[in-house]
């Protein structure tokens, strides 16, 4: 039966219910807005489903039992044995906890959850098709919009994803058996935690990448020390190779790459399946976005302010739609601020206070300038850096490779920002990323006492030595 096409009202309608959506319903709802989700697949988004959450389950689980055999020199013997399926069942496991929660803390702070898929059919209107045969449609007219419809991968000519022989990250994340060949298209973060995931579960991972190193956008201290692990657990490594073509063969597939660097001359790679995860692209160009006249950039990303403002004041736009970084505390962050700012708060986002992280081994924490960047600004930095060899806690845990760089202003010892690559380096960052945010000063982080012994103490003398006065180093 197909149920004809009806009409609703609702004060905010929060297209996409992932990271940033979910975040500003419920604040939405909880400032007594009436409020509307609509979602056209599982909520939680990519990060729930196919993203955050199942990436670092698979990280932890991978980084167990790498670590369990490679402790002889703690006086631990042992060799685990991997079971992909069973470790994809456990990750799964965690997947639905979440979204079911996700769905609950949405219905329990008063939002109306929709099934389907939203578009904008003219102002102050968006039609829902509902999801299912002979569901129909509705409209749903809105007092204000928040678009957030997230990112799907990138694909790259001539190498569509047919989730056998090419995969996207979400096909990897869902493999239930480890291929014995792996081809990764692409170092960047996405990449690099999946090559240390499935090389440590005992593919042999080979990336390839078009530019002359990993993780672009990071500095190179931090990214050597990631490059020169994740190499010695065996990843082979081709730079300035791009990948052309791949046909399927008996037992996998051919993959062809050439480097303009090289006069274009080929490279062959044989593999069994081959990853493609060169970036992502901002999902606008299904919500008929013409119809309300907002903006997009030429890459289709929505123009925001730091209220989370698009060109048109009745929408809103958060999360990976509205930018880079494409990063889910960004999204949470946008989606609380444009939640505050439809109902009637001052509220702003700081971008230099969003902290990054790269679950890799060793893990990467970066948050607010660089000491290029802060001289570039104008700033005379200061700078205090603690290498964790010389950490009793990272000793402890057999980590030496890494460090917690601390960058303040010279002149007035506000902390502008640092960089960690280290064991934890993603919980470490948020000791650096409360002292940018709250506008802290060197001093302040150095006469705060740190529990002993823990790797936040290197923070804590980072900040120490760039004031000149290191005691463990
Ligand atoms: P999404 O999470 O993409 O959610 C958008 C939602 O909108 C989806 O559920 C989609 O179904 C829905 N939707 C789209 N169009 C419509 C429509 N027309 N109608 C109705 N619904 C629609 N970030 C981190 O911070 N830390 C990490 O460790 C991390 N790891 C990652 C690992 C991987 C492998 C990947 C792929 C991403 C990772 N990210 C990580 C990035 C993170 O997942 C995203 O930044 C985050 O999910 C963005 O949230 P969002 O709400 O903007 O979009």
């Amino acid at each position: 039966m197909v149920v004809g096409d009806v009409t609703t009202g609702t004060d905010v309608l929060v297209i996409g219910g992932g990271p940033g959506g979910y975040v500003a319903a419920i604040r939405a709802a909880q400032l007594g807005r009436d409020v509307t989700v609509v979602e056209m697949d599982d909520y939680g988004g990519s990060c729930l489903n196919h993203g955050c959450i199942p990436s670092k389950a698979l990280i932890s689980a991978s980084g167990l039992a790498h670590r369990a055999g490679e402790a002889e020199r703690m006086g631990v013997y042992a060799e685990p044995a991997v079971d992909m399926s069973a470790m994809v069942g456990w990750k799964d496991q965690i997947v639905n906890r979440l979204t079911k929660g996700v769905e609950s803390l949405c219905e329990r702070a008063g939002a109306t959850l929709m099934t389907g898929r939203a578009e904008f059919a003219g102002d102050g209107e968006v039609r829902v098709v509902k999801a299912g045969d002979g569901q129909g449609s509705e409209t749903v007219s809105f007092e204000h919009a928040i678009v957030a419809t997230g990112s799907r991968p990138v694909e790259i000519p001539g190498f569509g994803f047919d989730g056998e022989h090419v995969l996207s990250s979400r096909d990897a994340l869902a493999l239930e058996s480890v291929p014995d060949r792996l081809l990764i298209v692409g170092a960047g973060y996405i990449g690099m935690e999946l090559a240390t995931v499935f090389q440590k579960v005992g593919s042999d991972v080979t990336v390839v990448e078009q530019l002359d190193g990993v993780l672009p956008g990071y500095e190179a201290d931090v990214t050597d020390v990631v490059h020169d692990r994740v190499e010695s657990l065996g990843v082979d490594f081709h730079f300035q190779q791009t990948a052309r073509e791949w046909e399927a063969t008996d037992d996998g597939l051919l993959v062809w790459t050439d480097s303009e660097a090289e006069g274009r001359a080929e490279k062959r790679f044989e593999a069994d399946r081959c990853l493609v995860a060169v970036g992502r692209q901002p999902v606008t160009d299904t919500l008929n976005l013409a119809a309300v006249d907002v903006e997009t950039d030429e890459r289709g990303f929505i123009e925001t302010d730091d209220q989370a403002r698009t060109s048109v004041d009745s929408v809103f736009a958060v999360g990976d739609v509205a930018g880079e970084p494409m990063l889910a505390h960004k999204a949470f962050a946008e989606g609380e601020v444009a939640a505050e700012v439809i109902a009637g708060e001052p509220a702003a986002l700081d971008h230099q206070a969003i902290p990054a992280a790269v679950f890799t081994d060793p893990e990467i924490g970066t948050v607010g300038m660089t000491a290029d960047e802060a001289a570039e600004a104008g700033f005379d930095p200061a700078v205090g850096e603690m290498p964790l060899r010389a950490s009793g806690r990272a000793l402890t845990l057999d980590e030496r490779e890494g460090f917690v760089r601390i960058v303040a202003d010279g002149e007035t010892g506000f902390v502008l920002g640092g960089q960690i690559v280290g064991p934890e380096a993603s919980e470490l960052v948020a000791e650096l990323a409360l002292a940018v945010e709250m506008g802290a000063t060197l001093e302040d982080v150095a006469s705060t006492v740190h529990v002993h012994p823990t790797l936040s103490e290197a923070v804590h003398e980072a900040a120490k030595g760039a004031r000149g006065a290191s005691i463990h180093y």
